[in-house]
Protein backbone atom coordinates (compact mmCIF):
# COMPACT_ATOMS: atom_id res chain seq x y z
CA UNK A 1 0.00 0.00 0.00
CA UNK A 2 2.97 2.57 0.82
CA UNK A 3 4.42 1.83 -2.48
CA UNK A 4 1.86 2.47 -3.93
CA UNK A 5 1.02 5.86 -2.13
CA UNK A 6 4.35 7.00 -3.15
CA UNK A 7 4.16 5.94 -6.25
CA UNK A 8 0.71 7.69 -7.04
CA UNK A 9 2.82 11.08 -5.35
CA UNK A 10 5.76 10.52 -8.28
CA UNK A 11 3.25 10.20 -11.08
CA UNK A 12 0.81 12.73 -9.56
CA UNK A 13 2.44 14.70 -7.46
CA UNK A 14 -0.10 17.53 -7.56
CA UNK A 15 -3.09 15.37 -7.23
CA UNK A 16 -5.18 16.17 -3.75
CA UNK A 17 -4.26 13.02 -1.04
CA UNK A 18 -6.11 14.52 1.88
CA UNK A 19 -8.80 17.16 2.98
CA UNK A 20 -9.65 17.69 6.35
CA UNK A 21 -10.86 20.46 8.33
CA UNK A 22 -10.87 22.82 5.55
CA UNK A 23 -7.29 22.30 4.55
CA UNK A 24 -5.43 19.73 2.10
CA UNK A 25 -2.77 18.59 1.08
CA UNK A 26 -1.21 16.92 -2.53
CA UNK A 27 -0.06 13.48 -2.74
CA UNK A 28 4.06 14.97 -3.12
CA UNK A 29 3.83 16.93 0.08
CA UNK A 30 1.92 14.31 1.83
CA UNK A 31 4.94 11.89 1.04
CA UNK A 32 7.72 14.30 1.60
CA UNK A 33 6.11 15.50 5.03
CA UNK A 34 6.24 11.39 5.83
CA UNK A 35 8.96 10.90 4.66
CA UNK A 36 10.80 13.69 6.86
CA UNK A 37 8.69 12.61 10.13
CA UNK A 38 9.89 8.77 8.74
CA UNK A 39 13.72 10.02 10.26
CA UNK A 40 12.88 10.96 13.80
CA UNK A 41 11.43 7.39 14.49
CA UNK A 42 13.30 4.29 14.53
CA UNK A 43 12.11 0.95 12.90
CA UNK A 44 10.45 -1.55 15.10
CA UNK A 45 10.01 0.81 17.85
CA UNK A 46 6.41 1.42 18.76
CA UNK A 47 5.13 5.04 18.43
CA UNK A 48 2.12 5.94 20.49
CA UNK A 49 -0.01 8.54 18.17
CA UNK A 50 -2.64 10.67 20.28
CA UNK A 51 -4.33 12.81 17.91
CA UNK A 52 -7.65 13.07 15.76
CA UNK A 53 -7.69 13.78 12.11
CA UNK A 54 -5.03 16.78 10.97
CA UNK A 55 -2.52 16.32 8.60
CA UNK A 56 0.41 15.81 10.62
CA UNK A 57 -1.66 13.32 12.31
CA UNK A 58 -1.89 11.24 9.34
CA UNK A 59 1.58 11.93 8.12
CA UNK A 60 2.92 10.24 11.56
CA UNK A 61 0.67 7.31 10.65
CA UNK A 62 2.15 7.15 6.96
CA UNK A 63 5.70 7.94 8.53
CA UNK A 64 5.24 5.11 10.73
CA UNK A 65 4.30 2.60 7.99
CA UNK A 66 7.42 3.84 5.84
CA UNK A 67 9.89 3.42 8.78
CA UNK A 68 8.31 0.02 9.91
CA UNK A 69 7.51 1.84 13.31
CA UNK A 70 4.61 0.08 15.09
CA UNK A 71 1.77 3.01 15.19
CA UNK A 72 -0.50 2.56 18.26
CA UNK A 73 -3.10 5.54 17.38
CA UNK A 74 -5.05 6.61 20.38
CA UNK A 75 -8.82 8.87 20.91
CA UNK A 76 -7.52 11.99 22.44
CA UNK A 77 -10.52 12.22 24.15
CA UNK A 78 -9.77 9.11 25.89
CA UNK A 79 -9.49 9.47 29.58
CA UNK A 80 -6.45 9.49 31.11
CA UNK A 81 -6.39 6.00 33.11
CA UNK A 82 -7.33 4.39 30.14
CA UNK A 83 -4.49 6.06 27.49
CA UNK A 84 -2.10 5.10 31.07
CA UNK A 85 -3.12 1.30 30.78
CA UNK A 86 -2.60 1.22 27.20
CA UNK A 87 0.87 2.84 27.58
CA UNK A 88 1.63 0.55 30.07
CA UNK A 89 0.57 -2.26 27.58
CA UNK A 90 2.66 -0.94 24.79
CA UNK A 91 5.73 -0.52 27.35
CA UNK A 92 9.09 0.87 25.54
CA UNK A 93 7.89 3.52 22.86
CA UNK A 94 7.62 6.85 21.42
CA UNK A 95 5.04 8.93 22.65
CA UNK A 96 3.54 12.03 20.62
CA UNK A 97 0.98 13.46 21.10
CA UNK A 98 -0.46 15.44 18.25
CA UNK A 99 -2.38 18.10 19.65
CA UNK A 100 -0.46 19.54 22.56
CA UNK A 101 3.18 18.72 20.39
CA UNK A 102 4.31 16.90 23.42
CA UNK A 103 6.63 14.48 22.03
CA UNK A 104 8.56 12.06 24.59
CA UNK A 105 10.41 8.38 24.76
CA UNK A 106 8.53 6.12 27.39
CA UNK A 107 10.14 3.13 29.00
CA UNK A 108 8.68 0.51 30.51
CA UNK A 109 9.38 -3.44 29.35
CA UNK A 110 9.61 -3.99 26.16
CA UNK A 111 5.68 -5.04 24.16
CA UNK A 112 6.07 -8.77 22.66
CA UNK A 113 4.99 -7.53 18.92
CA UNK A 114 5.00 -9.50 15.75
CA UNK A 115 7.27 -9.02 12.80
CA UNK A 116 6.52 -6.59 10.52
CA UNK A 117 3.62 -5.05 12.85
CA UNK A 118 2.00 -1.74 11.11
CA UNK A 119 -0.39 -1.16 13.94
CA UNK A 120 -1.73 -2.13 17.48
CA UNK A 121 -5.48 -0.74 17.43
CA UNK A 122 -6.96 -1.00 20.96
CA UNK A 123 -10.28 -2.95 22.16
CA UNK A 124 -12.55 -3.23 24.50
CA UNK A 125 -11.84 -6.36 26.99
CA UNK A 126 -13.65 -7.83 29.18
CA UNK A 127 -10.80 -7.99 32.33
CA UNK A 128 -11.55 -3.94 32.41
CA UNK A 129 -8.25 -3.44 30.28
CA UNK A 130 -8.62 -2.55 26.45
CA UNK A 131 -6.47 -5.39 24.56
CA UNK A 132 -4.29 -4.52 22.00
CA UNK A 133 -4.87 -6.04 18.23
CA UNK A 134 -1.54 -6.17 16.09
CA UNK A 135 -2.01 -6.42 12.09
CA UNK A 136 0.82 -7.14 10.26
CA UNK A 137 1.75 -5.85 6.98
CA UNK A 138 0.96 -9.41 5.56
CA UNK A 139 -3.17 -8.50 7.56
CA UNK A 140 -2.80 -5.97 5.71
CA UNK A 141 -1.80 -6.17 2.50
CA UNK A 142 -4.96 -9.13 2.43
CA UNK A 143 -7.15 -6.83 3.64
CA UNK A 144 -5.92 -4.29 0.64
CA UNK A 145 -6.49 -6.75 -1.78
CA UNK A 146 -9.77 -8.08 -0.55
CA UNK A 147 -11.26 -4.29 -0.64
CA UNK A 148 -9.22 -3.51 -4.21
CA UNK A 149 -11.65 -5.63 -5.78
CA UNK A 150 -14.75 -5.03 -4.28
CA UNK A 151 -17.38 -4.06 -6.95
CA UNK A 152 -18.15 -0.98 -7.23
CA UNK A 153 -14.65 0.35 -5.59
CA UNK A 154 -12.38 -1.25 -8.08
CA UNK A 155 -13.89 0.83 -10.85
CA UNK A 156 -13.68 4.39 -9.38
CA UNK A 157 -10.81 6.57 -10.58
CA UNK A 158 -9.18 9.63 -8.40
CA UNK A 159 -12.28 10.29 -6.81
CA UNK A 160 -13.17 11.31 -3.11
CA UNK A 161 -13.22 8.78 -0.36
CA UNK A 162 -15.32 10.48 2.61
CA UNK A 163 -14.50 9.06 6.07
CA UNK A 164 -16.02 8.97 9.69
CA UNK A 165 -14.50 7.05 12.40
CA UNK A 166 -11.75 8.01 14.47
CA UNK A 167 -8.17 6.57 13.00
CA UNK A 168 -8.09 4.54 16.15
CA UNK A 169 -11.19 2.51 15.30
CA UNK A 170 -9.97 0.11 12.54
CA UNK A 171 -13.53 0.86 10.08
CA UNK A 172 -10.86 3.84 9.24
CA UNK A 173 -8.43 0.99 8.08
CA UNK A 174 -10.88 0.71 5.29
CA UNK A 175 -10.81 4.47 3.98
CA UNK A 176 -7.36 5.39 4.75
CA UNK A 177 -5.86 2.64 2.96
CA UNK A 178 -8.36 2.44 0.13
CA UNK A 179 -8.06 5.97 -0.70
CA UNK A 180 -4.15 6.44 -0.48
CA UNK A 181 -3.77 3.08 -1.89
CA UNK A 182 -5.44 3.90 -5.28
CA UNK A 183 -4.50 7.37 -5.95
CA UNK A 184 -8.12 8.63 -4.17
CA UNK A 185 -8.64 11.88 -2.50
CA UNK A 186 -9.42 10.79 1.24
CA UNK A 187 -11.68 13.14 3.12
CA UNK A 188 -10.83 12.75 6.73
CA UNK A 189 -13.91 14.26 9.04
CA UNK A 190 -12.25 15.02 12.59
CA UNK A 191 -14.16 15.13 15.98
CA UNK A 192 -16.44 18.39 15.33
CA UNK A 193 -17.99 17.25 12.28
CA UNK A 194 -18.50 13.50 13.49
CA UNK A 195 -20.31 15.36 16.27
CA UNK A 196 -21.92 17.69 13.71
CA UNK A 197 -23.99 15.77 11.27
CA UNK A 198 -24.79 19.12 9.25
CA UNK A 199 -20.78 19.66 9.11
CA UNK A 200 -20.59 16.88 8.19
CA UNK A 201 -22.75 16.37 5.64
CA UNK A 202 -21.28 19.73 3.91
CA UNK A 203 -17.76 18.17 4.17
CA UNK A 204 -19.14 15.27 1.97
CA UNK A 205 -20.95 17.59 -0.57
CA UNK A 206 -18.03 20.41 -1.04
CA UNK A 207 -15.52 16.79 -1.29
CA UNK A 208 -18.47 15.54 -3.85
CA UNK A 209 -17.20 12.34 -2.82
CA UNK A 210 -18.17 9.28 -4.70
CA UNK A 211 -18.12 6.82 -1.99
CA UNK A 212 -18.09 7.13 2.30
CA UNK A 213 -17.24 4.63 4.78
CA UNK A 214 -19.31 4.82 7.60
CA UNK A 215 -21.37 2.68 10.44
CA UNK A 216 -24.64 1.85 10.25
CA UNK A 217 -25.36 4.16 13.47
CA UNK A 218 -23.63 7.13 12.01
CA UNK A 219 -25.72 6.52 8.44
CA UNK A 220 -28.84 6.94 10.83
CA UNK A 221 -28.28 10.03 12.14
CA UNK A 222 -27.28 11.78 8.24
CA UNK A 223 -30.61 10.52 7.13
CA UNK A 224 -32.64 12.74 10.20
CA UNK A 225 -31.05 15.29 7.64
CA UNK A 226 -33.70 15.86 4.99
CA UNK A 227 -30.95 17.91 3.11
CA UNK A 228 -29.33 13.82 2.46
CA UNK A 229 -30.68 13.49 -0.67
CA UNK A 230 -29.74 13.03 -4.37
CA UNK A 231 -30.21 16.33 -5.34
CA UNK A 232 -27.83 17.81 -2.82
CA UNK A 233 -25.40 14.71 -3.40
CA UNK A 234 -25.56 13.70 -7.07
CA UNK A 235 -21.71 12.52 -7.19
CA UNK A 236 -22.02 9.91 -4.35
CA UNK A 237 -21.93 6.60 -5.96
CA UNK A 238 -21.07 4.32 -3.02
CA UNK A 239 -21.96 3.25 0.69
CA UNK A 240 -19.53 1.03 2.46
CA UNK A 241 -20.84 0.36 5.84
CA UNK A 242 -19.32 -2.33 8.33
CA UNK A 243 -18.70 -2.33 12.13
CA UNK A 244 -22.29 -3.78 12.97
CA UNK A 245 -25.87 -5.22 11.84
CA UNK A 246 -26.87 -3.15 8.92
CA UNK A 247 -30.80 -2.49 9.55
CA UNK A 248 -33.59 -3.13 6.57
CA UNK A 249 -34.81 0.29 7.47
CA UNK A 250 -31.73 2.46 6.71
CA UNK A 251 -31.04 0.66 3.38
CA UNK A 252 -34.77 1.11 2.39
CA UNK A 253 -34.38 5.17 3.60
CA UNK A 254 -31.15 5.20 1.40
CA UNK A 255 -32.92 3.75 -1.21
CA UNK A 256 -36.00 6.21 -1.20
CA UNK A 257 -33.35 8.97 -1.25
CA UNK A 258 -30.95 7.59 -3.91
CA UNK A 259 -32.62 5.19 -5.96
CA UNK A 260 -29.18 4.23 -7.29
CA UNK A 261 -26.94 3.97 -4.53
CA UNK A 262 -25.06 0.80 -4.04
CA UNK A 263 -24.65 0.06 -0.55
CA UNK A 264 -21.73 -2.80 0.66
CA UNK A 265 -22.19 -4.47 3.50
CA UNK A 266 -19.16 -4.69 4.85
CA UNK A 267 -18.08 -7.71 8.11
CA UNK A 268 -15.42 -8.47 10.23
CA UNK A 269 -13.43 -7.74 13.24
CA UNK A 270 -10.52 -5.98 14.59
CA UNK A 271 -8.71 -9.31 14.69
CA UNK A 272 -9.07 -10.08 10.81
CA UNK A 273 -7.73 -6.50 9.87
CA UNK A 274 -11.13 -4.42 9.48
CA UNK A 275 -13.25 -6.38 7.26
CA UNK A 276 -13.23 -10.11 5.96
CA UNK A 277 -16.40 -10.06 3.75
CA UNK A 278 -18.49 -7.73 1.89
CA UNK A 279 -21.40 -8.24 -0.45
CA UNK A 280 -23.74 -5.68 -2.52
CA UNK A 281 -27.12 -5.31 -0.88
CA UNK A 282 -30.12 -6.11 -3.90
CA UNK A 283 -33.40 -4.98 -3.77
CA UNK A 284 -34.24 -8.78 -3.33
CA UNK A 285 -31.86 -9.01 0.23
CA UNK A 286 -34.02 -5.83 1.34
CA UNK A 287 -37.38 -8.11 0.39
CA UNK A 288 -36.45 -11.13 1.71
CA UNK A 289 -37.54 -12.71 5.08
CA UNK A 290 -33.29 -13.03 6.06
CA UNK A 291 -31.17 -10.50 7.91
CA UNK A 292 -29.37 -8.60 5.20
CA UNK A 293 -26.13 -10.74 4.07
CA UNK A 294 -22.63 -9.84 5.13
CA UNK A 295 -20.81 -11.40 2.43
CA UNK A 296 -19.72 -13.16 -0.78
CA UNK A 297 -18.16 -16.28 -0.23
CA UNK A 298 -16.45 -16.22 -3.54
CA UNK A 299 -14.54 -13.15 -2.34
CA UNK A 300 -13.36 -13.36 1.42
CA UNK A 301 -10.23 -11.35 2.74
CA UNK A 302 -10.00 -14.54 4.38
CA UNK A 303 -10.87 -18.05 5.38
CA UNK A 304 -14.31 -18.35 6.76
CA UNK A 305 -16.13 -20.84 8.06
CA UNK A 306 -19.16 -22.12 10.37
CA UNK A 307 -18.03 -24.38 13.51
CA UNK A 308 -21.20 -25.31 15.44
CA UNK A 309 -22.94 -22.23 14.51
CA UNK A 310 -20.28 -19.64 14.94
CA UNK A 311 -17.93 -17.83 12.59
CA UNK A 312 -14.60 -18.91 12.20
CA UNK A 313 -11.79 -16.85 10.10
CA UNK A 314 -8.22 -18.27 9.09
CA UNK A 315 -5.61 -17.29 6.86
CA UNK A 316 -3.39 -14.34 6.34
CA UNK A 317 -5.87 -11.13 7.54
CA UNK A 318 -5.97 -13.04 10.44
CA UNK A 319 -3.71 -11.61 13.63
CA UNK A 320 -1.64 -13.79 15.45
CA UNK A 321 -3.12 -12.98 19.32
CA UNK A 322 -3.28 -9.63 21.14
CA UNK A 323 -0.54 -7.71 22.32
CA UNK A 324 1.58 -9.39 25.40
CA UNK A 325 -0.62 -12.51 25.48
CA UNK A 326 1.04 -15.69 24.13
CA UNK A 327 -1.24 -17.72 25.03
CA UNK A 328 -3.99 -16.28 22.85
CA UNK A 329 -2.27 -16.80 19.17
CA UNK A 330 -3.91 -19.39 17.72
CA UNK A 331 -2.58 -21.14 14.55
CA UNK A 332 -3.85 -24.05 13.19
CA UNK A 333 -1.86 -27.42 11.91
CA UNK A 334 -0.73 -25.41 8.66
CA UNK A 335 0.42 -22.66 10.19
CA UNK A 336 -2.61 -20.48 9.56
CA UNK A 337 -3.76 -18.31 12.20
CA UNK A 338 -7.32 -19.02 13.63
CA UNK A 339 -10.03 -16.70 15.36
CA UNK A 340 -13.32 -17.80 16.41
CA UNK A 341 -15.08 -14.17 16.98
CA UNK A 342 -18.09 -15.29 18.65
CA UNK A 343 -20.29 -14.29 16.11
CA UNK A 344 -23.19 -16.34 15.28
CA UNK A 345 -23.93 -17.31 11.50
CA UNK A 346 -24.18 -19.13 8.63
CA UNK A 347 -23.88 -19.23 4.83
CA UNK A 348 -26.72 -19.77 1.86
CA UNK A 349 -26.59 -19.43 -1.76
CA UNK A 350 -22.98 -18.09 -1.51
CA UNK A 351 -23.59 -15.77 0.73
CA UNK A 352 -22.42 -14.81 4.55
CA UNK A 353 -24.91 -13.86 6.86
CA UNK A 354 -24.11 -13.05 10.76
CA UNK A 355 -27.11 -13.35 13.30
CA UNK A 356 -25.75 -11.74 16.69
CA UNK A 357 -23.32 -12.64 19.25
CA UNK A 358 -22.38 -15.67 21.66
CA UNK A 359 -21.34 -13.39 24.15
CA UNK A 360 -21.85 -9.90 25.81
CA UNK A 361 -19.93 -8.12 23.78
CA UNK A 362 -22.35 -5.35 22.34
CA UNK A 363 -22.38 -2.91 19.27
CA UNK A 364 -23.60 0.60 21.07
CA UNK A 365 -23.24 3.49 18.61
CA UNK A 366 -20.80 1.70 16.66
CA UNK A 367 -18.32 1.09 19.48
CA UNK A 368 -17.38 -2.58 19.76
CA UNK A 369 -17.93 -2.81 23.77
CA UNK A 370 -17.74 -6.08 26.37
CA UNK A 371 -20.01 -5.40 29.04
CA UNK A 372 -17.34 -6.82 31.43
CA UNK A 373 -14.85 -4.40 30.67
CA UNK A 374 -17.49 -1.51 32.10
CA UNK A 375 -18.67 -3.73 35.51
CA UNK A 376 -14.36 -4.20 36.13
CA UNK A 377 -14.09 -0.81 35.85
CA UNK A 378 -17.36 -0.06 37.95
CA UNK A 379 -16.05 -2.04 40.79
CA UNK A 380 -12.48 -0.54 40.25
CA UNK A 381 -14.50 2.71 40.60
CA UNK A 382 -16.36 2.22 43.99
CA UNK A 383 -14.05 -1.05 45.36
CA UNK A 384 -15.13 -4.13 46.20
CA UNK A 385 -19.14 -4.05 44.69
CA UNK A 386 -21.42 -6.04 43.24
CA UNK A 387 -21.81 -5.11 39.49
CA UNK A 388 -24.24 -6.05 36.60
CA UNK A 389 -24.12 -4.19 33.19
CA UNK A 390 -26.68 -5.09 31.02
CA UNK A 391 -27.59 -3.69 27.36
CA UNK A 392 -31.14 -1.86 26.78
CA UNK A 393 -32.37 -2.79 22.82
CA UNK A 394 -34.66 -0.89 20.84
CA UNK A 395 -37.33 -2.57 19.20
CA UNK A 396 -34.96 -2.98 15.96
CA UNK A 397 -32.45 -4.89 18.45
CA UNK A 398 -29.84 -2.16 18.61
CA UNK A 399 -28.49 -0.88 21.60
CA UNK A 400 -30.08 2.08 23.11
CA UNK A 401 -28.95 2.48 26.35
CA UNK A 402 -26.25 1.14 29.08
CA UNK A 403 -27.46 0.11 32.95
CA UNK A 404 -25.21 -1.00 35.44
CA UNK A 405 -26.38 -2.15 39.06
CA UNK A 406 -24.06 -1.61 41.93
CA UNK A 407 -24.34 -3.24 45.08
CA UNK A 408 -22.50 -1.25 47.52
CA UNK A 409 -22.22 -0.71 51.07
CA UNK A 410 -20.05 2.55 51.04
CA UNK A 411 -22.94 4.69 50.65
CA UNK A 412 -21.83 5.88 47.03
CA UNK A 413 -24.56 7.75 44.90
CA UNK A 414 -25.22 7.23 41.27
CA UNK A 415 -23.40 10.69 40.79
CA UNK A 416 -20.51 9.81 42.95
CA UNK A 417 -20.00 6.55 40.94
CA UNK A 418 -20.47 8.16 37.39
CA UNK A 419 -17.83 10.95 38.19
CA UNK A 420 -15.14 8.30 39.54
CA UNK A 421 -16.09 6.36 36.23
CA UNK A 422 -15.36 9.25 33.72
CA UNK A 423 -11.79 9.22 34.77
CA UNK A 424 -11.53 5.50 33.71
CA UNK A 425 -14.16 5.06 30.83
CA UNK A 426 -14.58 6.99 27.63
CA UNK A 427 -17.93 8.88 27.50
CA UNK A 428 -19.56 5.80 24.99
CA UNK A 429 -18.76 3.51 27.38
CA UNK A 430 -20.82 4.89 30.16
CA UNK A 431 -23.72 3.46 32.01
CA UNK A 432 -26.71 4.69 33.36
CA UNK A 433 -26.00 3.94 37.40
CA UNK A 434 -28.64 2.38 39.55
CA UNK A 435 -27.85 1.76 43.36
CA UNK A 436 -29.27 -1.28 44.53
CA UNK A 437 -29.16 -3.48 47.77
CA UNK A 438 -29.32 -6.86 45.68
CA UNK A 439 -28.95 -7.40 41.93
CA UNK A 440 -32.06 -8.30 40.46
CA UNK A 441 -32.78 -12.57 40.02
CA UNK A 442 -35.21 -14.65 38.58
CA UNK A 443 -36.83 -17.61 39.82
CA UNK A 444 -33.84 -20.05 39.06
CA UNK A 445 -31.70 -18.09 40.81
CA UNK A 446 -29.99 -16.87 38.06
CA UNK A 447 -29.56 -13.11 37.08
CA UNK A 448 -32.81 -11.23 35.99
CA UNK A 449 -30.97 -9.86 32.74
CA UNK A 450 -34.45 -9.25 31.30
CA UNK A 451 -35.78 -7.61 34.25
CA UNK A 452 -32.43 -5.28 34.57
CA UNK A 453 -32.59 -4.52 31.07
CA UNK A 454 -36.47 -3.21 30.82
P1 LIG B 1 -14.81 -4.34 15.53
O1 LIG B 1 -13.70 -5.20 15.99
O2 LIG B 1 -15.01 -3.10 16.32
O3 LIG B 1 -14.74 -4.06 14.05
O4 LIG B 1 -16.13 -5.19 15.75
C1 LIG B 1 -16.27 -6.45 15.16
C2 LIG B 1 -17.64 -6.99 15.42
O5 LIG B 1 -18.64 -6.10 14.89
C3 LIG B 1 -17.90 -8.30 14.71
O6 LIG B 1 -17.35 -9.40 15.43
C4 LIG B 1 -19.41 -8.32 14.66
O7 LIG B 1 -19.96 -8.70 15.90
C5 LIG B 1 -19.74 -6.85 14.41
N1 LIG B 1 -19.91 -6.57 12.97
C6 LIG B 1 -19.00 -6.06 12.13
N2 LIG B 1 -19.53 -5.90 10.90
C7 LIG B 1 -20.80 -6.34 10.96
C8 LIG B 1 -21.89 -6.46 10.01
N3 LIG B 1 -21.78 -6.05 8.76
N4 LIG B 1 -23.04 -6.98 10.45
C9 LIG B 1 -23.19 -7.42 11.72
N5 LIG B 1 -22.22 -7.32 12.66
C10 LIG B 1 -21.04 -6.79 12.29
Amino acid sequence: MIKAFENTALCYPDRIAYVTDGRSISYKDLCNLAKEKANELEAGVPVVLVGDKSIEYLSYILACTMKGAPYIPVDPALPTARKDALCLAVGKCKYIDCISGEERFLDGEECLLPKDCVYVIFTSGSTGAPKGVPITKENLESFFSFINAISPLSDYNACAVMNQASFSFDLSVADLYYALGNGHTLVGASRAYRENIALWLDALKSSGAKVCVVTPTFMRMCLLSKDFSRENFPELDSVYFCGEVLGKPIVKKLWERFEDLKIINAYGPTEATSAVSATLVTREDLDSEKPLPVGDMDSLATKVEIIDGEIVLRGKSVFGGYLNVSSSACRNENGENVYRTGDCGYTENGRLYCTGRLDSQIKYAGYRIELGDIEENVRAAVGDADVAVVALRDENGSVKKLRAFVVTGEGYTPEDIRNALRERLPEYMMPQIIVTDKLPVNENSKLDVRRMSQ
